[in-house]
């Protein structure tokens, strides 16, 4: 007999790039911002556009008329600091699309610039916008180095060091924890109800899976932020800490998965949240502040390939985990979903004014394309995705393409589809 089962929408596929039985995963991990809960971005990165911009006036700076741009950058551009400008770059790191601040480079002043370069992210050079919370950050720099280049700002100063007070103000922006303080008093304006993912998470935990949450948030923020998002959607009676085996807080991710830093448990009293040293067994019901994964995957007696860690960040969530432990990955990248559904329409060039596809750079893969399929065993839009297969699915990746295929008609772009929906049985 054949199922009704239709599959997921194409924008909402689990996309493989390596092979995957979830049935080997014993662990998941899973990031907290944008990967269990996302924020409407265009609101978060405004208000940390604007908590910049507003500590540079404080410092004398003539920037109080600048305003967020959310069309200026998307995910998965570089910066490169030594020139002011942002940039796409293919999959080799040629540069394809350059502006300078603000404004698009015409072409020769872009041959001219970077005829001879090929990007090489482990360069300081280059800032890759590794997360939606990069947009603020290349948004504003690049507002200020067209006010840099107008001779408006405090010199002596150039580019590569805008570019570094820019970032110091950030971190400051991130610590101050003003921020964090207005999304916990009114999370509903920051936050976008995913009622699916609670729902995704208790399939996997009922199907025998540790569930792990490992965040560099601190625990006076995941704790508001995950009741808000996830205990309305758990059945009654039922908490978010009740999902998770392992609570960690305060991660430092990516040094999380390179280093040993020492382990405290999170000791609430009076309202306040003291550290304690831990050593010994993790206790599920008590939360944990940073640590190591070397630690972790003792504690849970698993190896690394036992072991799925969902993130959104490139680099701190997919790119070292890989690298260094060998656990396997799945990278969240919510414009999946405008991107297939504008790849499914041809109206590429609609969704994001000139910087064209995310995945895409001319006709080649993106860098950011590129980086996917290096990094991530899986990507996908969104946690709730998982709700469309089993928690004991076989992700088989694609026959890899070359460019001497016969079945590739000449010069037509390939997208790489997994076959989440064709792995769940039919018969
Ligand atoms: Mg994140």
């Amino acid at each position: 007999m054949r199922s009704q089962y239709s599959g997921p929408p194409p924008e909402r596929g689990l996309f493989c790039n390596r092979t995957l039985n979830m049935r080997a995963i014993k662990a998941v991990g899973y990031d907290m911002d944008y990967t269990l809960i996302h924020y409407r971005v265009e609101a978060w990165e405004r208000r940390a556009y604007e908590y910049i911009r507003d500590r540079l006036v404080e410092q004398g700076w003539p920037v109080a008329d600048l305003t967020f741009d959310p069309m200026l950058a998307i995910r998965g551009l570089i910066i490169d600091t030594a020139k002011g400008n942002l940039l796409k770059a293919n999959r080799f790191g040629f540069v394809k699309k350059a502006l300078h601040g603000s404004k698009p480079m015409d072409f020769d002043a872009q041959r001219e610039a970077y005829n001879r370069t090929i990007i090489d992210l482990a360069d300081r050079r280059w800032v890759f916008l590794n997360t939606l919370f990069s947009l603020s950050e290349a948004c504003i720099y690049a507002q200020l180095v067209d006010r840099l280049d107008a001779g408006q700002l405090p010199g002596p100063m150039g580019y590569v060091d805008l570019y570094e007070h820019v970032r110091k103000n950030l971190d400051a922006t991130h610590m101050q924890g003003r921020l964090k303080a207005e999304i916990i008093a009114d999370p509903e304006r920051y936050v976008i109800d995913d009622p699916e993912t609670p729902l995704a998470l208790l399939d996997q935990k009922s199907a025998g899976k540790k569930l792990l949450l490992i965040t560099n948030s601190e625990w006076a923020y995941t704790e508001p932020m995950m009741h808000f998002a996830f205990d309305k959607h758990l059945p009654d009676g039922m908490t978010w800490r009740q999902l998770f085996d392992v609570v960690i807080v305060s991660a430092r991710k990516p040094e999380f998965f390179t280093t040993r830093s020492t382990l405290f448990e999170v000791v609430e009293a009076n309202g306040e949240a003291l550290l304690r040293p831990h050593s010994g067994p993790l206790n599920r019901s008590k939360p944990y502040f940073g640590g190591s994964a070397l630690e972790l995957e003792r504690h849970l007696g698993l190896s690394g390939d036992e072991i799925l860690y969902v993130g959104d960040h490139m680099f701190g969530d997919v790119h070292v985990t890989k690298n260094v432990l060998r656990w396997r990955t799945a990278l969240i990248l919510r414009e999946l979903e405008d991107e297939v559904r504008a790849i499914a329409a041809f109206r590429a060039t609609e969704i994001r004014i000139h910087w064209g596809l995310l995945t895409r750079a001319g006709n080649d893969k993106s860098h950011l394309a590129r980086q996917v399929e290096r990094y991530a065993d899986i990507y996908t839009s969104r946690v709730s995705n998982f709700l469309f297969a089993t928690p004991f699915v076989y992700l088989r990746s694609p026959r890899g393409s070359l460019p001497h295929d016969p079945s590739l008609p000449g010069g037509t772009p390939v997208f790489t589809t997994g076959d989440g929906a064709g792995s769940v049985p039919t018969e």
